[in-house]
């Protein structure tokens, strides 16, 4: 088979080869198959290996014998391979049945051929097959779609979408990662279809999303797919066109917000908290003389308040929740001017965060019109080399380095009980703003005082 120009072949781990042959001498196809290639031939690096194989799974378990192979998706036809502590999922070669709710196959039935499972695939990108002697099975044209920096669904686009909804933020996903542009059909198949993304399954839609969010193009795929975003995050809509009635935003909330999420470090944590760090301002607008200007007192915690509703929707990990909340509460609160102020903010959310509010600080000024932002940044920035030198100096602004502790106050006579914690907070607080005082007898000698 014709190589793509410039394709000289995958260079396969030898754990590949080996699986690989394993498969084929006992007179079975199989292929390395999905992302790993898509990303071999585009010259980036592979994360891992699928393989497809025509062998069914009592087969690839018989080749194998003498292997670690695990059930996982057995009703679907993979089974994982474990070679020195390392998964493999080795996947039959299958046609889906048909999807009645949109989500799953009714069932699935195998095939012996590599081109009717590729056929099931997403987008020809990521429906190419390999092997080292057969060389590439590219029967949808995914390695000229790839280099062209195109996303397009295998067949007919609004019926891929109808089978699973979960395809369209894929191909948002895949579109932000890449930099690519969606193919006009399967675009416009995505935005006619994405209602029935209200059937697909929380956590795979916050994976997708993330996914979006977190790729070198989430503004341009999040503006061109509002629409689609705003069936899973309805909270969006009213920012959408919102004038914020102010010449430092020249934007309107949702333009601002997707130039604040471009404008931030590519975490899932930063770039969750750009995209909902204001959705709390249409209901906190206010306007000031005759509407002249807007005001939005308050969004901050409103919008934090929102953001757990969406968080806990989309089934988020806790802890993430609960930084991406401490994050947008704090993000239209300033910081003071002086070293005690910046060592309460580590004693509330921690170094850490901490250094992440600075940078949701410098992404939404970024955002705002660039006619105010100098001096602005420049202060937040300093705020951010305050926090490393504080950090630096072991500065003591949390209980746990405090010089004293519950048993030496009890040791000196503070009652067991309320007590003490109250006590050693009080202490604290004369230590954040005056480090100095963090010396044991110090600090006894001032617990001493208290009546
Ligand atoms: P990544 O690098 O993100 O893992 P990937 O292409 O490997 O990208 P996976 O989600 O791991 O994506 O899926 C592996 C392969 O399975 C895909 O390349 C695609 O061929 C196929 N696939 C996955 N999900 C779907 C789906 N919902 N519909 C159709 N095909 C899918
Ligand atoms: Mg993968």
């Amino acid at each position: 088979m014709m190589l793509p120009a410039g394709f000289g072949g995958m260079v396969l781990p030898d754990r590949i080869l080996y699986i690989l042959g394993r498969l084929e001498d006992a007179g079975f196809e199989a292929y390395v198959v999905g992302g790993c290639v898509r990303d071999a031939l585009a010259g980036r690096a592979v994360h891992d290996y699928d393989i497809c194989t025509a062998a069914r799974p009592d087969e690839v378990r018989s080749a194998l014998a003498g292997c670690d192979i695990r059930d996982t998706g057995l009703k679907h036809g993979t089974v994982t391979l474990v070679l020195d502590h390392e998964p493999f999922e080795i996947t039959t070669f299958r046609v889906d049945g048909t999807y009645s709710d949109g989500r799953r196959p009714d069932s699935v039935t195998f095939t012996d051929s590599v081109t009717r499972d590729l056929a099931r695939r997403d987008f020809t990108v990521n429906a190419m097959a390999y092997h080292p002697a057969r060389g590439l099975v590219d029967p949808f044209g995914g390695a000229d779609d790839l280099r062209a920096g195109i996303i397009r669904c295998v067949g007919e686009p609004a019926e891929r979408f109808g089978e699973d909804a979960l395809r369209i933020l894929r191909g948002m996903r895949f579109a932000s990662r890449f930099g690519f542009r969606v193919e006009e059909k399967t675009a416009l198949a995505m935005h006619a279809l994405r209602q029935s993304l209200s059937n697909v399954a929380a956590e795979r839609v916050r994976a997708e999303l993330e996914g979006t969010l977190i790729g070198g193009g989430a503004a341009d795929v999040l503006r061109e797919y509002t629409d689609v975003l705003t069936v899973v995050i309805p909270e969006i809509a009213p920012c959408v066109g919102f004038d914020q009635l102010n010449p430092v935003h020249p934007y309107d909330v949702w333009e601002h917000t997707l130039h604040a999420v471009d404008a931030i470090d590519p975490e899932p944590v930063l770039r969750w908290t750009m995209l909902l760090h204001d959705l709390g301002k249409p209901p906190c607008f206010s306007p000031e003389g005759a509407g002249l200007r807007g005001h939005f007192l308050g969004h901050g915690l409103v919008s934090a308040r929102m953001a757990d509703v969406i968080c806990e929707r989309l089934r988020f990990p806790r802890a993430l929740t609960g930084e991406i909340h401490a994050l947008i509460e704090r993000h239209d609160t300033a910081v003071g001017k002086e070293d005690a102020d910046v060592r309460r903010l580590l004693r509330d959310i921690g170094v850490t965060q901490a250094r992440r509010l600075v940078k949701v600080y410098i992404a939404d000024i970024a955002a705002q019109s660039p006619d105010w932002a100098e001096p602005r940044l420049s202060r937040m920035r300093s705020l951010g080399r305050r926090i490393d030198e504080i950090a630096a100096r072991g500065d003591c602004f949390e209980l746990g380095t405090l010089a004293v502790d519950g048993g030496d106050l009890i040791a000196i006579g503070v009652p067991p009980g309320p007590a003490v914690g109250q006590t050693l907070r009080a202490l604290l607080e004369r230590v954040i703003d005056e480090p100095a005082l963090n010396d044991r007898d110090t600090l006894l000698a001032l617990a001493g005082e208290k009546p």
